[in-house]
């Protein structure tokens, strides 16, 4: 029975589960099984380790544990280790462990259009925001703004990946949040993130990496601002596919995973 899982503490509330079961359901793989696996951090390396003699050829690492993932692998992708950070660790026969980060291609797969030529504004610095610069780079951006809350961490993060620092936020073809502004109902994206309501439109396309059980603010204030939105599930589903497609060799069965992930009915297994 091959097995597959995600890394994380805590990591109960994942989508993960119930969208790569609801795909292997779908494609008739109907023996592979894919768990959550809480793992504090002082465990994390020699639970990674024993995966492979039980049977797992592969795991997906959360928050807190991306760069450890990164950190323990025989290779990397160039990707991974651009971003230093690694969500998909592989299991080779004789236990080599293969990273790669697909955070970076699953948000390119998740726009709508391809932002080669486009400028864009990534808001925040954190790891996510390093897998978002390094994609919208990779993929020909014209130019890639970056505005974080506490300014020397965002020219920590363009001195070593490239990106311009901004003091506040300018209009772009793509607006990018890749801070944790909006998992709480009572947070205020634009007092928080220095966003005028009133510019939103000054951004054609908007990415919230933030997703819960309802739509975020700032998503809803640009789709009523008329822009178009593309938010956190989508980049769940599209990051998930990427890792799917990896470990099982077959196409991700992509409107599956979607309905599984946002737990709408078709193809949902498990909470
Ligand atoms: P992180 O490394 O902890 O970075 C958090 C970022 O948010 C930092 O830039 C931080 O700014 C900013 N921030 C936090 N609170 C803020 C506030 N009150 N006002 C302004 N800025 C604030 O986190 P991460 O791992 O990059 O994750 C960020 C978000 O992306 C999380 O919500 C995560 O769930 C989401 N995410 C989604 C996906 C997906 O597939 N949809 C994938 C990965 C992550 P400072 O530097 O000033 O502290």
């Amino acid at each position: 029975m091959p097995l597959c899982g995600v890394l994380g503490w805590p990591v109960r509330h994942s989508r993960s589960p119930a969208m790569h079961e609801a795909g292997y359901a779908a494609l008739g793989l109907e023996d592979w099984r894919y768990q959550l696996l809480p793992v504090p951090p002082e465990l994390f390396e020699e639970t990674v380790r024993a995966l492979p003699a039980v049977g797992f050829v592969g795991a997906n690492a959360t928050i807190p544990h991306k760069e450890a993932a990164l950190a323990l692998a025989d290779e990397a992708t160039p990707r991974a280790r651009a971003i230093g950070a690694a969500n998909t660790l592989s299991f080779a026969a004789g236990g080599r462990i293969h990273a790669d980060n697909t955070d970076a291609p699953g948000l390119i797969d998740a726009l709508p259009r391809s932002p080669s030529g486009q400028r864009a504004l990534v808001l925040g610095a954190g790891g996510t925001a390093r897998a978002a610069v390094w994609a919208l780079l990779d993929a020909g951006a014209a130019e890639v703004m970056v505005w974080n809350r506490t300014r020397a961490r965002a020219e920590a993060l363009c001195a070593a990946l490239g990106g311009r620092v901004v003091k506040a936020p300018e209009p772009a073809d793509l607006l990018v949040n890749t801070t944790s502004v909006g998992l709480h109902p009572s947070d205020d994206p634009f007092k928080e993130l220095a966003l005028d309501a009133d510019g939103l439109d000054g951004y054609p396309c908007l990415v919230d990496l933030v997703y819960g059980s309802a739509p975020t603010a700032l998503t809803a204030a640009a789709r009523a601002a008329g822009c178009e939105v593309v938010d956190g599930l989508e980049v769940l589903v599209r990051q998930g596919a990427r890792s799917f497609e990896r470990w099982t060799g077959r196409s991700a069965p992509l409107d599956v995973l979607r309905a599984a992930a946002r737990g709408d009915g078709a193809g949902q297994h498990a909470g």
